[in-house]
């Protein structure tokens, strides 16, 4: 019975129909339970240099590992996770995880990133918290940068700038993801303590292709933008080598994408031996 709605449920939001106050409890109910049988998991994703492609981080993606539905994206759950502010405890059994596993990851070297919800930053022991974890994880905070959205550092800019001046005193690193996606408005950026610019996959998809005179134009303005604070940039969602040759012509540095390598388990990285970041 229980797998008969299972396979309800599965329909209903595969379909991305209107959900139900009903479909958002059962989801919520489901990943209380997911928590409690530890369904959740760290995936990563390499981070590479363009030019030679060799790898200096990875991105720490959360999948669950559904026990009827099977490995579910960020997409199937986390609007839920965020309305209901089940994301906080989500996130942290996630960062406990994500460092654990990413120890022997980065013994040589690199960094990994971690995605913080923006409910994080109303909480005032948000950067302690997390300080601790690295602790409790052996893992180092200055192999560590946290991924922050333009809407986060704009929803409260004096809690926000705290917390990241706190972090960054102890050698965590901030990114800014998902960029131009958000405000366009370029003049707060150097009030917070940022290391990386992520460049949005919505502006990477275009390079390479027919048309590209816009997404060009606002590619190179971030990489102008970047060289001139001193800040690594990195082009996420990079699937096709005329994608990658676009951007190194820019004079981007860094990148992510299914061209370089999909989302993995830790296990897979150590075993092909592509864990070697400098
Ligand atoms: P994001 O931080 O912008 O992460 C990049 C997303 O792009 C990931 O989706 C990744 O799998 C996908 N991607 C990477 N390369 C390519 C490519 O070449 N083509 C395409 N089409 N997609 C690519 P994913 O893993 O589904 O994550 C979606 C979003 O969920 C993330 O976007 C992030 O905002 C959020 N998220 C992921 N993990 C966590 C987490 O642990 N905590 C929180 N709070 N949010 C998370
Ligand atoms: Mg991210
Ligand atoms: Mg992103
Ligand atoms: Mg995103």
């Amino acid at each position: 019975r229980a797998k008969d709605a299972g396979r309800q449920r599965f329909v209903l939001f595969d379909d991305s129909l209107q959900q139900t106050a009903l479909d958002i409890l059962e989801l919520e109910r489901q990943l209380r339970s997911a928590l409690a049988n530890d369904e959740f998991e760290p995936f990563f994703q390499p981070i590479v240099c363009l030019v030679d492609g060799h790898t200096v981080g990875y991105e720490a993606l959360i999948r669950w590992q559904h026990p009827e539905r099977g490995l579910l994206l960020p997409a199937d759950f986390l609007q839920v996770a965020e309305d209901s502010g089940m994301i906080e405890d989500i996130d942290w059994h996630m960062y406990r995880l994500a460092c654990t596993a990413a120890t022997a990851l980065v013994r040589d070297g690199g960094f990994i990133t971690l995605n913080i919800s923006p409910r994080h930053f109303r909480n005032e022991d948000f950067a302690p918290r997390l300080l601790a974890l690295t602790a409790q994880t052996g893992f180092n905070p200055a192999q560590l940068r946290i991924e922050v959205t333009e809407g986060t550092l704009l929803g409260d800019p004096e809690a926000v700038t705290r917390v990241l001046h706190h972090l960054h005193a102890a050698g965590v690193q901030i990114a800014l993801d998902d960029f131009g996606t958000g405000y366009s408005s370029l003049g707060y950026i150097h009030r917070f303590p940022l290391k990386m610019i992520k460049i949005d996959r919505s502006f990477v998809e275009p390079l390479g292709g027919e048309d590209t005179q816009r997404s060009r134009a606002i590619v190179e303005a971030v990489i102008a933008l970047t060289g001139s604070l001193g800040l690594d940039v990195v082009a996420e969602g990079i699937e096709t080598p005329a994608q990658r040759q676009a951007l190194i012509d820019m004079g981007c540095t860094y990148g992510q994408g299914f061209l370089f390598g999909r989302p993995h388990a830790a296990g897979h990285w150590r075993a092909t031996g592509n864990g070697h970041p400098r």
